[in-house]
């Protein structure tokens, strides 16, 4: 290195700091702000997928745009970390707005005809993502498609540029109201992802100070940069804004009400705050034999592009056996043995044994008790297991209680702990969470009658304990003949299988969906010592006669035809049962009672194990029921058209719950 004299070194020292300043006192140019529209996309080191993936960003996550590189944005996230997002996985902020009336709706669509899915208040700023009759769709944490009346907003003069100086200050998300890196208190957040780290500090970056669990909330003590300060067990520590829905107080800045957690069944990654990077396959030429879906609702497409019809939607930890690869897209073939393909932005390599069907245990509420003890429940494919984390076999118990749906767990120590929530993809409609003197009591309401297994610990003093189902083997169900009927799937003239209804938007057919269900019950009434015969295993030539004709010709107990439902509007959802016993037909009539019996049982029991709108029982002349010369019933588990249940039928764990439903139903029929 040369040698500088001190006096140009001087000066050189001023020239930099008086430059510094210069760049400092200019005014700050806006940046393009924007909110990611795939889950778990991927975040890398380059404009192209062949360069190694940093970090992944979650859909709702906001961001700002520093460039554009091809199809490629130059991206900075809410922690500080910049790379690389593809433009089409990113929604560009068009304008902030800022709230006028004093409570406003936001609704699931542009227009006063979708549910409302949340509140916003005066003088909150969102971010306008899209534009409709009026409409604008808003970027709201929690909320996948928020949509306000425009005539409740005036443009916000701030834009996008007013929080763009702050360097890291990328976390203005929509619900913060003007939070800039300023400091205000009050109000609540509610956690919407399955886990959460609490950290030190407003940032990715800072150290763990705990975990906590869906839909806990928590009173807000301070905001900055996106981030809420919160207090659990008396430590103090931050939570990203990206993963909570935040509820400002009432009349700010008064008290704040903390309110009752409500509905979960959420499903999710357990990727906390988005520091968790994911592995993904980095065009290295090489295609793995095997993938794993990182997201949930990915789509499997039907030919290696994002505009390509939906085959059928996988969720987080499936995994699948590739045949081909190209362009960042992987050929694999489904369970079903469907084939598709899917974006390597949300597969990546896996090297496991690959199960016939994927399960993957995932955190799904963490309970944080006392310093080193937390209760965990963790979903082992929508069956529960308890995680005690500080406790070992001999510090729990399980209390005697009358009602054989509910579980009481006493847990030895002290506690000032209190907790209430459900978690309905593994059936706890209630979970509530108290101190009684010098033990953490956790009350567990199911939605099946629980059979807690033995409790294991380990080394570090973890001690899990798997929950069955009490009474699948169940004397009624012995020696039982039962006939299931998958719908649809008849081979049409021109050779291909009737569809069904169609998903409106994942374009799911509902002969896959029947066909899911029908099998998952199946398994089950066999292992209540039923014998089960389908009226086909995937398609089938007989007729609807033909189907009724399997259980006339075997004498079968009952006969259960599985279906999705559809209407025109979006807005009609629920479990709804058919039977057939008219007066008209005397042969049915006689059985009226039966059919009847077996309806209701059915259905009463899909609601509880469900919990979607109770349609009731409906008599309609079906072929296969008319023609059925033993009880029979066709049961329509929910709508395909309706949005919500859409989704849910396309997820395993919903078609668990249905299965289970019409399962417990059958066997309840059987058994009074
Ligand atoms: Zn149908």
């Amino acid at each position: 290195m040369k040698r500088v004299r001190p006096g140009r070194m001087l000066r050189l020292r001023l020239l930099v700091f008086v430059l510094g300043f210069m760049l400092l006192a200019l005014p700050v140019l806006a940046l393009d702000e924007g909110v990611v529209k795939g889950n778990n996309v991927n975040v890398r080191k380059g404009p192209g997928t062949n360069y190694a993936a940093i970090t992944q960003v979650k859909a709702g996550q906001a961001l700002y745009i520093l460039s554009t590189q091809n199809n490629w944005f130059q991206v900075r996230l809410s922690s500080g970390t910049e790379g690389w997002i593809r433009n089409d996985l990113v929604n560009r902020v068009l304008k902030k707005v800022r709230v006028k009336g004093s409570t406003v709706n936001i609704r699931t669509g542009p227009g006063t005809n979708h549910k409302v899915a949340g509140k916003v208040y005066t003088g909150q700023v969102l971010s306008v993502l899209a534009e409709k009759n009026g409409w604008y769709k808003v970027h709201i944490g929690g909320i996948a498609e928020a949509w306000i009346a425009g005539w409740y907003t005036v443009d916000d003069p701030s834009g996008g540029s007013s929080n763009a100086g702050n360097a890291g200050n990328t976390g203005s998300n929509g619900n913060v109201g003007n939070a800039g890196s300023g400091s205000v208190t009050g109000g609540t957040v509610k956690i919407t992802a399955n886990v959460l780290n609490v950290r030190q500090g407003p940032g990715t970056n800072y150290p763990l100070v705990t975990k906590i669990g869906l839909n806990e909330q928590h009173n807000v003590l301070a905001q900055q940069n996106g981030w809420y300060k919160i207090k659990v067990n008396n430590q103090e520590g931050w939570v990203s804004g990206d993963y909570v829905q935040y509820t400002p107080p009432a009349n700010p800045p008064a008290a704040t009400s903390p309110g009752t957690p409500d509905n979960s069944g959420t499903s999710g990654t357990s990727a906390p705050d988005g520091s968790a990077p994911a592995d993904a396959a980095s065009g290295s030429g090489q295609t793995p034999t095997a993938v794993q879906i990182t997201g949930n609702y990915v789509n499997i497409q039907e030919r290696a592009d994002l505009n390509a019809p939906v085959v059928e939607q996988a969720n987080s930890g499936d995994a699948f056996v590739v045949l081909d690869s190209k362009n960042g897209w992987y050929q694999v073939r489904l369970t079903n043995d469907k084939i598709g393909w899917v974006s390597s932005e949300y597969a990546q390599p896996y090297s496991g044994t690959l199960p016939s069907r994927s399960v993957q245990k995932k955190e799904v509420l963490i309970v944080p008790i006392a310093d080193g003890k937390t209760f965990k429940i963790i979903d082992n494919g929508g069956r529960p297991e308890l995680k005690l984390e500080g406790w070992t076999d001999k510090q729990y118990r399980f209390r005697k209680t009358k009602e054989e749906v509910k579980m009481i767990l006493e847990l030895d120590g002290y506690s000032t702990r209190k907790y209430e929530g459900k978690v309905e993809r593994v059936g706890i409609t209630q979970l509530k969470v108290y101190p009684e003197r010098s033990k953490a009591i956790v009350e567990m309401d199911f939605n099946f009658v629980p059979a807690p297994g033995i409790g294991k610990t380990d080394s570090n003093k973890v001690t899990v304990i798997p929950v069955g189902m009490a009474g699948t083997q169940s004397r009624s169900l012995v020696g039982k003949t039962i006939v299931l009927d998958p719908g649809h799937a008849s081979v049409q003239p021109g050779g291909w299988p009737d569809p069904g209804a169609l998903g409106s938007k994942t374009k799911i057919h509902e002969k896959d969906v029947n066909l899911a269900i029908t099998l998952k019950l199946k398994t089950m009434l066999e292992q209540g010592g039923a014998k089960v015969i389908l009226t086909h295993s995937g398609q089938t030539t007989l007729s609807l006669a033909g189907r009724a004709a399997i259980a006339n010709n075997l004498n079968a107990d009952i006969f259960v035809s599985i279906h999705a439902n559809y209407n025109n509007k979006p807005a009609i959802a629920g479990h709804t049962t058919y039977y057939y016993a008219p007066a008209s037909k005397p042969e049915l009539y006689a059985q009226r009672q039966q059919r009847e019996k077996l309806a209701s049982a059915v259905q009463r029991e899909m609601v509880k194990s469900c919990g979607r709108k109770d349609n009731g029982i409906l008599q309609a002349n079906f072929a296969v029921l008319r023609e059925t010369k033993v009880p029979s019933i066709l049961v329509e588990t929910a709508y395909l058209s309706n949005p919500d249940e859409e989704q849910l039928l396309c997820q395993d764990w919903f078609r668990q719950k249905l299965a289970e439903g019409i399962f417990n139903g059958i066997k309840s029929y059987f058994s009074n």
